[in-house]
């Protein structure tokens, strides 16, 4: 197993969790895919390539367990499918979502780093920032379709 993926079920294990081949086969969903950030369904799809009898609602029970363990980031996208991504051991990405095409971008920026959160009296656990928006490609065909709602920002 992936050393990382080692590293995460040990720490589950530490907090009480069984080792299941489902929970692993998620977390190796995550450390093999080639986007930083998956719907739940594109998720399950990596899972059962490698744990063909897990259904999705185990995906999607794990993937509930891995986010409240602080081990697995979701990101709400409005009416559409959820994003997760696992988080990132060294450091943290944030992210550029294209609404067109779904395109992720991963941006070194972190607003977080500007922000004096001390003096605010308040002890910060974790942080998100995502900016949704239109790729280069899709600015082309669908700018008049999102321009009218830009001023929403
Ligand atoms: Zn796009
Ligand atoms: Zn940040």
């Amino acid at each position: 197993m992936d050393k990382r993926a080692c590293n995460i079920m040990d720490m589950l294990s530490e907090r009480g969790y069984k080792k299941t081949p489902q929970r692993e086969a998620i977390i190796m969903g995550f450390i093999n895919s080639e986007k930083p950030l998956m719907t739940a369904r594109e998720l399950y799809k990596k899972v059962i390539k490698s744990s063909p009898n897990t259904n999705f609602s185990t995906v999607y029970r794990n993937l509930e367990l891995l986010i409240r363990e602080g081990i697995v980031n979701k990101m709400d996208m409005g009416g559409e499918a959820s994003l997760y991504e696992l988080k990132d051991e060294e450091g943290h990405h944030h992210y550029l979502i294209c609404k067109g095409c779904g395109m992720v971008k991963e941006t070194d920026y972190c607003p977080f780093k500007n922000m004096d959160i001390e003096s605010e009296g308040f002890m910060p656990l974790d942080h998100r920032f995502e900016v949704y928006g239109l790729c280069r490609d899709c600015v082309k065909c669908h700018k008049d379709k999102y321009m009218a709602n830009r001023g929403k920002l």
